[in-house]
């Protein structure tokens, strides 16, 4: 893009456009994710609709490949492209709560503290995911998951309406009663059909939460996660409790004798009252030996949401796998344990998010994203903040997954996938969806425009 090309951009936006050579060239192109170095011919920080318009037309004719950027969370950095255009919407980041129906208008470059805080203010919240730096445009578009979604369902379930630029630069809503298809496909199939410029949620009444992580030393795994396994179905909707297998950071607040240690941890968060959530969890926790720690407590819901962010700043190594299971047979669970007995290093993990209670009543064919009958969305994550140890790191998250992959169902959560894993990956997650998505992609974005995704080609 020359310097014409730029000055053209540029008098068409509202935003900045950061071109290379520009002395903010490298924070622009900067994403979550250290392993990634994309870089992009210039990145468009929209202010407005308008200036999402401007872009998409931009990049359409100049024949350049197009990313779109939330958060910049995407683990194998969708988010940019090289020698393309960059649309970045984090600077959009307007909410509008509406607490007579409940619902929340969310500018797509807001990150999920951004929406958490808006609607903590009126006491509501949207099930998202548990990292408060996280994205909600890539993170609602690829689903959503988190501490609520066994009561309220996935971030999409609470999907009403979105706006959103299609490849010909025309503006539409995506509701039930406009473009219902589109609405459909953007409930799981990610950035495929156009910049979606804002959101509108449902909201729950969720305030205060009794929440915090329990943590075992990792000798006594093979028992909690059997008893996990067990009794998930019988806790109630309202406890949302994921189980890691980590080691205890080698810093405060952790406790010192621990530090470095490999624990099995489960991380609660009862959506309601305090005394009701012990009682919650009594039955699971009366069959577990003492914990190394349990620092549950009330806390505001924001608290747990942004609890993980010291922990995991900007621009560390990341590579991650997923698989969406079903059932957690003793065989897989002692795969599990031989490989997280090798983690490279201290922020490596295993987590197993439940994605069932309110998440299953969804049919399958309601939404693009079809693992409806799946019992966790797990992931395994090699981190380190070193990038000498990325082909570490990266070598035992794949060694890890193919040791329990058999074990599991054949497709994985996109927001939890690299772009290593073919397209095989992509059909076998949207399974008997696969063919409908397709016809909605050839309908909104015939020749592909947005392709910097994990993508869903037009059908034919
Ligand atoms: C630390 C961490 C914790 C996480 N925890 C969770 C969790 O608890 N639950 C969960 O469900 N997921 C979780 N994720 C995964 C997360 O959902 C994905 O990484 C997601 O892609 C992040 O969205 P983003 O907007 O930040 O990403 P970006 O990198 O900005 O965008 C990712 C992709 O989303 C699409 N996209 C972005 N903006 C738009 C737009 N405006 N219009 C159309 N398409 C767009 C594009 O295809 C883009 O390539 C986590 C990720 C990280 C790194």
């Amino acid at each position: 893009m020359n310097d014409g090309l730029v000055s053209t951009l540029r008098s068409q936006l509202r935003g900045a456009v950061i071109a290379r050579g520009d002395a903010e060239y490298d924070e622009a192109r900067a994403l979550y994710n250290g392993m990634i170095d994309k870089k992009p011919l210039a990145v468009a920080r929209c202010a407005d609709v308008a200036d999402v318009i401007a872009a998409v037309n931009y990049g359409r004719e100049n024949a350049l490949p197009i990313a779109m950027r939330g958060g910049g969370h995407n683990g194998p950095g969708l988010g940019s492209v090289d020698d393309g255009l960059v649309i970045d919407l984090s600077r959009m980041r307007g909410v509008r709560v509406d607490p007579e129906s409940r619902t929340a208008r969310v500018e797509a470059g807001c990150t999920q503290g951004d929406m958490d805080h808006a609607t903590h203010a009126f006491g509501l919240a949207v099930p998202a995911g548990i990292i408060s730096t996280t994205g909600i445009a890539g993170l609602t578009l690829g689903g959503g998951h988190g501490y609520l979604s066994r009561k309220y369902g996935l971030t999409i379930d609470n999907l009403l309406e979105a706006d959103i630029v299609l490849a010909d630069g025309s503006f539409v809503v995506a509701s039930r009663e406009q473009n219902p298809d589109l609405l459909w496909a953007l409930r799981g199939g990610g950035g495929n059909f156009g910049v979606v410029t804002s959101f509108l949620f449902q909201l729950h009444p969720v305030k205060m939460v009794f929440a915090g992580p329990i943590a075992w030393d990792q000798q006594h795994a093979r028992q909690i996660m059997r008893s996990y396994r067990d009794m998930l179905p019988q806790l109630p909707e309202e406890l949302g409790i994921f189980l890691g297998l980590k080691t205890v950071p080698s810093s405060p607040p952790f406790p010192e004798q621990h530090w470095g240690k490999r624990i099995c941890l489960l991380m609660c968060c009862y959506a309601g009252e305090e005394s009701e959530g012990r009682k919650a969890l009594a039955p699971l926790l009366e069959k577990l030996p003492e914990p190394w720690f349990n620092w549950m407590g009330t806390m505001p819901y924001p608290a747990v949401q942004s609890m993980f962010d010291p922990l995991f700043p900007k621009g560390m190594q990341w590579y991650w796998r997923g698989d969406f299971v079903k059932t957690l047979p003793d065989e897989a669970i002692e795969a599990h344990l031989e490989q997280a007995a090798k983690t490279p290093s201290e922020l490596s993990l295993m987590h197993l998010y439940p994605i069932d209670g309110a998440v299953r009543r969804v049919p399958r064919d309601e939404t693009a994203w079809s693992c409806r009958d799946a019992t966790w969305s797990m992931v395994i994550a090699g981190i380190d903040p070193n990038p000498q140890k990325a082909g570490q790191i990266t070598r035992w998250a794949k060694s890890y997954w193919d040791a329990v992959h058999p074990y599991d169902l054949g497709g994985a959560y996109p927001n939890f996938m690299m772009d290593d894993e073919g397209e095989g990956r992509i059909k076998a997650t949207f399974g008997d969806n696969y063919p409908r998505l397709a016809a909605v992609k050839k309908h909104y974005d015939p020749a592909n425009l947005f392709h910097v995704n994990h993508n869903i080609r037009p059908a034919a």
